[in-house]
Parts: structure tokens; C-alpha cells; sequence
């Protein structure tokens, strides 16, 4: 049975044990903690545990399963970082909060997700409110001690997507790593956008976003959507792995994935000129 990707979320949200991926190293002290489909990356810093979006609130008590399975305890999170405002970045954020007190870490330009346009948000009423604490300066880093993570805007997928890069020291060598805050650019089809009021402009963000990192040098990409990401098979590399994390450096696939994204807008745009 086909079913549309609206269908599909809406079966995973009746169905979330369906999404359990079980958790892994990925390289030196980042480990994956995300689902099948939505990813969650938690940092093992000199300053505390580092966490890296809270997936879906239906699969929250997967996301805290699986810092326990690796042998961290999840009150030990510091910081929640949220790449942008939607459903299955920030919905498992409050349950994160409570049980840790957290700092939660938001791009300023998605603050109105949260507060006056909720819908925006996603399958909002499945998101349980849950504080902001701190926004992202972009001028700055975010010092954890022996990883220093470097958030960069990136609008278009929404108006506050963040980015973040950072090095570890693999093997005596430094390895830039990064995660792209949120590239799909299934928002941006015309339709979607009259619908949801997002001015067009926010095309012109999004492949203006994409030029500003594309050619950042990155070693090791940590995907959004690993099943579906196509700069490597992320999850492969978990099971091919020797445990050294060499598995998972590979330095053309940041590109291959900005670049794809890129096209995949520019085709949809062209389609559109045809109607
Ligand atoms: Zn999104």
C-alpha cells in the first residue's frame, strides 16, 4: 500500500517503536541516539552531555532508551540543541527538560513557531510546550570544553535553521564535523508555501544558505534523515565499523548533499515555470 508522506508520519506517530534504530559510536565522543527516520546525536563533552535535537515527542522514550543503552544517563544533558522549530526536531524537548533541566538552545528567528504561529510548529498539538533558554549567536561559539561547537544560520527550511560544525581530534588528526540544521526542500514547492503564508523569498534564503556552506571542508557529516541521506550510508557505516569511527569520515559527501539539495529545488522550480 502506498502511502503519502503525511500517511506515513501519521502511521509512525501511532506506531513509533516501528522507528527504533538501536543507538551507536559514530566517531571519538559523538554517538547516534536518533530513530529510523529522525536523527538525535549526543556529544560526550568535558562540559556534559551535549544533545543534538529530541525527535518527535512519540518516540522520546526511544531517544531516552537509547542514552541509556550507551551508558549515559539522560538527567547528565546539558544542553539541548534544536537545528529548527518542527515537530520531530523539538518534540521530544520537554520530556528531555524535565528529566535533566537542560539549557535549550533555538535559532532567534524560529522564537515565533513557538509562541503566536504554533501551527508552523507541525503537528503542533503533539508538541508539549517546553522553555527556550538560550539563542544562538552566531558570532560565537558554544564552548563545551573540548568541542567547540560553531552555529551558523542557515534560513530557508525555516527562518531560524541553525548549523552546526565542529572539530575532534581523530587518530592526531583534526576532523571538521558538521550537521546541516535542516535542507528539505519540500516547503518551498508553491503550493506549500501559499498555504502555510511563507513569502517566496524564502527560496532565494535557502540557495543562498546553501552557497554560504558549501564549500565548508567537512570530514564527517552527521545526517538529519540517515536512512534517506545520500552523501553515504550512514547507517551502513555503523555496521561496518571496527569501532574506530573510520567508517563515517567521508570528505565529498557534505558537498554531494548540498549539491543534490540545490538541484532538487532548481528542478521543482523549473517544473513549476512549466505548469
Ligand atoms: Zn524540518
Amino acid at each position: 500500500m502506498f502511502l503519502t508522506f503525511g500517511e506515513q508520519i501519521a502511521h509512525w506517530m501511532q506506531n513509533p517503536h516501528e522507528l527504533y534504530h538501536k543507538p551507536f559510536h559514530v566517531i571519538e565522543n559523538i554517538y547516534y541516539v536518533g530513530n529510523y527516520w529522525t536523527s538525535a546525536y549526543l556529544l560526550d563533552t568535558k562540559e556534559g552531555l551535549i544533545l543534538i535535537n529530541s525527535t518527535m515527542s512519540q518516540t522520546a522514550y526511544l531517544l531516552i532508551d537509547s542514552i541509556k543503552a550507551l551508558g549515559f544517563d539522560p538527567k547528565n544533558i546539558r544542553r539541548l540543541l534544536i537545528t529548527h522549530a518542527h515537530y520531530d526536531k523539538c518534540g521530544g524537548a520537554k520530556a528531555i527538560h524535565d528529566l535533566s533541566g537542560c539549557e535549550i538552545w533555538l535559532g532567534k528567528h524560529d522564537e515565533f513557531y513557538l509562541t503566536e504561529s504554533r501551527h508552523m510548529i507541525m503537528f503542533e498539538d503533539t508538541v508539549p510546550v517546553f522553555p527556550i533558554t538560550n539563542f544562538y549567536d552566531y558570532d560565537s561559539v558554544i564552548d563545551c570544553g573540548d568541542i567547540r561547537i560553531k552555529p551558523l544560520h542557515c534560513p530557508g527550511h525555516t527562518p531560524g535553521t541553525t548549523s552546526f560544525f565542529f572539530d575532534i581530534n581523530h587518530k592526531g588528526r583534526t576532523l571538521t564535523c558538521a550537521i546541516h540544521g535542516g535542507i528539505g526542500a519540500s516547503f518551498l514547492a508553491r503550493d506549500v508555501m501559499a498555504r502555510s503564508g511563507i513569502p517566496l523569498s524564502m527560496r532565494d534564503n535557502y540557495l543562498a544558505s546553501i552557497d554560504k556552506v558549501r564549500d565548508i571542508h567537512v570530514d564527517v557529516v552527521l545526517p538529519s534523515y540517515p536512512a534517506r541521506f545520500v552523501g553515504y550510508d550512514f547507517f551502513g557505516a555503523s555496521e561496518s565499523d571496527d569501532g574506530s569511527g573510520d567508517s563515517f569520515i567521508h570528505s565529498d559527501a557534505w558537498g554531494k548533499k548540498l549539491d543534490a539539495k540545490r538541484d532538487e529545488l532548481l528542478s521543482m522550480m523549473l517544473k513549476e515555470e512549466e505548469i
